[in-house]
């Protein structure tokens, strides 16, 4: 089966629409966005045009400019920047995990709908397999990477659903044997080639976060397939604008 983040995202949207219609204010979400660094330029797109859609104001500023004058700001706020960021997002603005109190709160897990605070991305990998019912509890998850922004939160996601989880990095040694152990395989290094088909195996589902799996040798040999392209990526966008709105309760 080929997993995509469109239909998902649409289901959210659907109720994302509803909340922001009988709001008696819409927040807005700040992005302080580095100019050079390309995938955050695609990622802002896709947060404008999915908040001009679907009525939710989207402010960009260069990181460069700062936070000054936001003052009067009245909803979250994210940094897309390769490069760590100076800037500390407070906890009443945190969108996307990134604020002090939003680790506590993964780590402690149990809770029966996703905090706001929870890392977009790492919640939209979580949605996706339960969109398309795919099995969670027990099963092998092996996830490659270990960052704060996709892995590790992903990784605690997992075992809240009583995943058993493994997290591989650039110094995990024996690395196609481990994948080939995963029912839930998930690859979120942003090193093209490095999933080949030896690390894979018949019914297995694997999530292409960062476009490491060659997904053509992906799609003779797995089960299940989320593509980098049209992949999660749509439903990070929406998971987003949900925790924007959830700004408003
Ligand atoms: P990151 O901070 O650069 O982390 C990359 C991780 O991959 C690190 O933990 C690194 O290990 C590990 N790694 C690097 N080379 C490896 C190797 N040869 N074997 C095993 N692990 C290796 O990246 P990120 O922010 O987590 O994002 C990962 C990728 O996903 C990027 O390509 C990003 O663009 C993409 N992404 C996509 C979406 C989406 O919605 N589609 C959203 C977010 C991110 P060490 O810790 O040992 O260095």
């Amino acid at each position: 089966m080929l997993l995509t983040g469109k239909q998902p995202a649409e289901q959210l949207y659907v109720g994302i629409d509803e909340r922001v219609k009988s709001a008696a204010a819409v927040p807005g979400l700040f992005v302080l966005y580095d100019p050079e660094d390309k995938p955050a330029g695609w990622y802002l797109r896709s947060i404008q045009r999915a908040g001009e859609a679907h009525g939710i104001p989207v402010y960009a500023r260069p990181l460069s400019e700062g936070t000054e004058l936001l003052s009067e700001l009245l909803g979250g706020m994210i940094v897309l920047s390769k490069t760590k960021s100076p800037i500390r997002i407070p906890d009443e603005l945190d969108v996307d995990g990134t604020g002090k109190d939003s680790f506590s709160t993964l780590y402690k897990g149990g809770f029966k709908t996703y905090p706001r605070t929870t890392p977009c991305t790492a919640e939209a990998c979580v949605r996706l397999l339960d969109y398309y019912g795919i099995p969670v509890s027990g099963k092998h998850a092996v996830i490659l990477g270990r960052s704060l922004t996709v892995g590790r939160p992903l990784g605690m996601l997992l075992l809240d659903r009583n995943a058993t989880v493994t997290l591989c990095h650039s110094k995990t040694e024996n690395l196609p044997e481990i994948c080939r152990q995963a029912d839930i395989l998930v690859c979120a290094t942003g090193r093209e080639g490095l999933v080949t088909k030896d690390c894979m195996r018949p019914g297995q589902t694997l999530i292409n976060v960062g476009g490491d799996a060659a997904e053509e040798e992906a799609a003779a040999v797995v089960e299940n397939l989320c593509p980098f392209k049209g992949g999660v990526g749509a439903l990070t966008t929406a998971v987003l604008l949900q925790h924007v709105v959830d700004l408003t309760e």
